[in-house]
């Protein structure tokens, strides 16, 4: 039921049937359809002869009868033929809301918060800043401490709200994108004014444009002695990002989260930003919006934070998120009090969802339980289809032997991840080259850095195997993609990688030695000692790790150095081997560059049964 003095309006039709009952007519001498229809229909509809159509088609070497369904071109063809003009329409059901053109009547808009994300390059201070604003206790804010376990609030500036999340770095918004869900409205792109452009600052403005947000520049540190504005400035100029004062449109802030110097100045330009972009949404219909963050909580269950978009989410609603329901059981904001209802562009925390849904999933709330279980379980069913018909199901080197032999597969889809950006490239164009008449080769992503979850993500969804290039992902990464049954292949030589495809395409298999990796460690503290050299301080955290094993050191997820352990230590006694959740001093045999983070992992080679 409806709940009483519920002046929403619901984001679907009950009983919308339009779509099916006019997937084809005439409109002023258009003929617009939604599927494909039989020669019959399309003859009712262009009020000409079927068999007038067949003998068309008859000339064109097609033979058809009148009950025989024409594909898109067909129609297009003869449409033509007899003087109208053709238009296919995607229909969008009510079950696909990640498409679902929500139009809204004009008066019933009102102006929303901006919702802000910050990015740039790693240490120019973006966790500095996103604290300084958090912490920071405006004028009109009644309250101040926000806690830590909702990734998104908002703060209020000259009685106006702004919505930030929190998650810094990149990965986060184009995981986001890549599943299709845009939340931010402006970036917030931090640069340090001693430091300049570097590379991820780079990569921010080009997420940034992608998704065509526009970027206000907080030139950060400028407490330093060697900031720098001008020159962040000019340097920025080269990627089109043109500071106001030189005719552009981008506003530029000095600022130091460190001394939170500027941090208001900085929340008028957002505003001033967000007055440009007339952000407007729809109080009154049911909520509709995109997943920041979901966890599995011991004790409330799957716990989800909430970006509401568009309309008014209440406590008591029923809502589906991805393909799973739930009814809100309690909905806090950030200072952990309970809401009990959230407009457009409120970040919220909601239990009562009946699966952890996934960052970027969108979500819908319905008027009726009814309603949202049916929607839920219609989506199921079509994720379940969608699986089966876009997924070749290759996620392992053997499947894809065995689909190359039954001749079943044609498309061999390739996540690949390396140690720099040139042999990503390199790697890519090697491979996309062995694909012949029958195999393409499609690599979907490449880039370089460690192997994510993000990767694996990626994989699972599109039946990709995941090729490394002096890369290892970590043991959390790994355990994912064990439950997740996608095969990760890791190479040091190129030329080794691009033959295993290439034998892989040809059907061939090798009987060959696979690694199985004993245990990784963490370098917790670096000892020098004399005559010996570099001991790394270690902790086990992951198997074991064994005196005498073959090694490597991995920095942020790429290979440093490939060798063997010389010496291990518990205490001042050497050891054999030691256990995960133990500390052990580790000298890796002829290096001496190990680092405080760098992980130690040892391995160990079998025959492939
Ligand atoms: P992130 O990697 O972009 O999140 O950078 P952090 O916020 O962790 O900052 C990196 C380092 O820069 C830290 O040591 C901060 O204390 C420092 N930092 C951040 N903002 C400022 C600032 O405005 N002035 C100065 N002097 N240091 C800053």
């Amino acid at each position: 039921m409806k709940k009483k003095n519920d002046e929403r309006i619901s984001n679907v039709k009950q009983n919308d049937n339009k779509a099916n009952k006019d997937y084809a007519k005439v409109n002023s001498g258009v003929f617009v359809f939604t599927k494909s229809i039989t020669v019959g229909e399309l003859a009712k509809k262009l009020e000409v002869n079927a068999s007038d159509i067949i003998k068309k088609l008859f000339m064109q070497g097609k033979m058809v009868n009148i009950n025989q369904y024409l594909d898109d071109d067909a129609i297009g063809e003869i449409c033509l033929e007899y003087g109208f003009d053709f238009k296919k329409e995607e229909i969008v059901d009510e079950v696909d809301f990640e498409k679902i053109n929500i139009e809204d009547d004009a008066k019933d808009l009102v102006e929303r918060p901006p919702v802000v994300t910050i990015m740039g390059h790693v240490d120019h201070g973006k966790t500095t800043l996103i604290d300084a604003i958090r912490n920071s206790n405006l004028a009109g804010e009644e309250f101040g401490g926000i806690s830590q376990e909702i990734g998104a609030y908002q703060k209020i500036c000259k009685n106006k709200k702004i919505t930030f999340i929190d998650t810094p770095g990149h990965e986060a918004f184009s995981a986001m994108r890549m599943r299709g869900a845009s939340v931010t409205d402006i970036v917030v792109l931090v640069v340090a004014a001693d430091d300049g452009v570097m590379p991820q600052t780079i990569e921010a403005i080009d997420h940034a444009k992608a998704a065509k947000v526009p970027i206000i520049v907080a030139i950060n540190k400028m407490d330093m002695p060697g900031a720098d504005p001008e020159k962040v400035i000019n340097e920025l100029m080269k990627y089109d990002i043109i500071a106001e004062k030189y005719g552009g449109e981008n506003i530029v802030c000095e600022i130091s989260a460190k001394k939170k110097q500027g941090i208001d100045e900085l929340l008028e330009a957002i505003l001033v930003q967000a007055e440009m972009l007339e952000l407007k949404a729809n109080p009154k219909r049911y909520a509709i919006g995109t997943v920041l963050e979901a966890n599995l909580d011991k004790g409330e269950g799957p716990k989800a934070t909430l970006l509401v978009q568009n309309g008014t989410l209440t406590s008591n609603d029923y809502i589906v998120c991805g393909t799973s329901f739930g009814k809100v059981r309690r909905m806090t904001n950030e200072h952990n009090q309970i809401l009990k209802e959230a407009l457009p562009s409120t970040p919220v925390s909601v239990i009562g969802l009946s699966e952890v849904p996934l960052a970027g999933d969108r979500f819908m709330a319905f008027p009726t339980e009814k309603q949202a279980k049916d929607i839920a379980s219609k989506r199921q069913l079509k994720k379940l289809e969608e699986e089966r018909a876009a997924n070749n199901g290759v996620t392992s080197l053997d499947d894809l032997y065995n689909k190359i032999h039954e001749g079943t597969l044609s498309q061999i889809n390739i996540v690949l991840k390396t140690d720099s950006t040139g042999s990503a490239e390199a790697c890519k164009a090697s491979l996309e080259k062995l694909g012949n008449d029958q195999v393409k080769i499609n690599v979907i992503r490449a880039a370089s850095g460690g192997i994510t979850e993000s990767d694996i993500l990626l994989a699972k969804a599109s039946g990709a195997i995941i090729y490394g290039f002096n890369v290892r992902p970590t043991a959390v990464v790994r355990k994912k993609a064990e439950e997740d049954k996608v095969e990760i292949r890791l190479h040091r030589i190129i030329y080794a990688l691009i033959e295993e495809v290439e034998d892989a395409i040809n059907g061939l298999t090798k009987k060959e030695e696979v690694e199985h990796v004993l245990g990784q460690a963490e370098v917790r503290n670096i000892f020098k000692v004399s005559k010996v050299g570099t001991v790394a301080g270690s902790y086990v955290i992951d198997g074991e790790m064994h005196r005498d094993a073959l090694c490597r050191v991995i920095r942020d997820g790429v290979v440093v150095y490939e060798g063997k352990i010389e010496t291990l230590k518990r205490f001042k006694d050497d050891a054999k081997t030691v256990a995960s959740g133990f500390e052990c001093g580790i000298k890796v045999e002829n290096f001496n560059d190990v680092h405080e983070g760098d992980i130690i992992e040892n391995y160990e080679l079998r025959e492939k049964e």
